[in-house]
C-alpha cells in the first residue's frame, strides 16, 4: 500500500484539527499524524480517510471518527509495554494506533469476515497485533489480566467479565448506552483501584455501532 506526501500532509492537518477539538496528549496526536488511516478504509476512498468523520467498512460496521479514536485513546492513558485488550477490531485502525503507542495489543472481533480481512491487513502492516475471533462480552480470559481494556462498540452495560480481566491499577474505557436512548453513548472510564474498589467517571457523549453477541 502506498503512503505518499499527500496522505502524510492530510494526516498532519487532521492531527491539528483534532488538537483544536481538545485532545492534549502529544503522543496520541503524533499517532494520529503517523498511522496511515487510508490503509484501513477500502481502496479508492483515500480522500475520505483524513476527514474527521466515521466511515463504512462493510458488514454494517464503521471505522470510528478519528477524534473519537483520539479521545478514547487519551482516556485509556496507554503506557509503553502495556497489555491492551480491544473489543471490536473492525478495520484495525484503533488497534494500529495502540500498537504505535507501544502497547501489546490483543483485539477481538465477532464477525468472521471482518476478522479474516483485518487480520490479514494487520499481519502485513502491524505484525505484533494479535487478532481473535470471539465474543467481546467474554474478553480473553486465557490472556488476562490486562493493563488496559477498550471497547469500541456501544455497550448496553459494563461487561463484568471484562472488569474481572483488568489488572489492579488498570483502566478500561467503555462507550455505554444512555438509558432510554441507545442511539447515544456516554464515554465511561473505569479505574480498578483494588478488587472491590472500581471507580467510574463520565467523559462526554459519542455515537458507536452496537456491541452485539458473536455471530457465525
Ligand atoms: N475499533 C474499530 C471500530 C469498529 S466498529 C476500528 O478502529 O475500526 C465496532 C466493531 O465492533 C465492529 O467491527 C463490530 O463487528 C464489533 N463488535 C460488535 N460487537 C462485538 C462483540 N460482542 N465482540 C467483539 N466485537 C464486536
Amino acid at each position: 500500500m502506498i503512503d505518499n506526501f499527500r496522505h502524510q500532509g492530510s494526516r498532519r492537518i487532521l492531527a491539528a484539527a483534532i488538537k483544536e477539538k481538545g485532545i492534549e496528549n502529544e503522543d496520541v496526536l503524533e499517532a494520529i499524524a503517523t498511522v496511515p488511516r487510508h490503509f484501513f478504509i477500502g481502496a479508492g476512498f483515500d480522500d475520505f480517510a483524513y476527514n474527521d468523520v466515521p466511515f463504512s467498512i462493510g458488514c454494517d460496521q464503521t471505522i470510528s471518527q478519528p477524534s473519537t479514536v483520539a479521545r478514547q485513546t487519551e482516556l485509556l492513558d496507554v503506557k509503553k509495554g502495556n497489555k491492551v485488550l480491544e473489543i471490536g477490531t473492525g478495520s484495525g485502525y484503533q488497534a494500529a494506533i495502540l500498537d504505535h503507542l507501544g502497547a501489546r495489543v490483543y483485539t477481538v472481533e465477532r464477525q468472521s469476515d471482518l476478522y479474516f480481512k483485518t487480520k490479514a491487513l494487520l499481519k502485513e502492516n502491524y505484525p505484533r497485533i494479535k487478532c481473535f475471533l470471539g465474543d467481546g462480552y467474554k474478553g480473553l480470559a486465557a490472556y488476562a489480566p490486562f493493563d488496559r481494556i477498550i471497547i469500541t462498540a456501544a455497550a448496553p452495560f459494563i461487561p463484568q467479565d471484562l472488569v474481572a480481566q483488568l489488572k489492579i491499577g488498570g483502566k478500561m474505557v467503555v462507550p455505554l448506552d444512555v438509558e432510554d436512548d441507545a442511539s447515544q453513548q456516554e464515554m465511561i472510564l473505569i479505574e480498578k483501584l483494588s478488587e472491590d474498589n472500581v471507580v467510574q467517571t463520565k467523559h462526554g457523549m459519542f455515537m458507536f455501532v452496537p456491541m452485539l453477541k458473536k455471530v457465525k
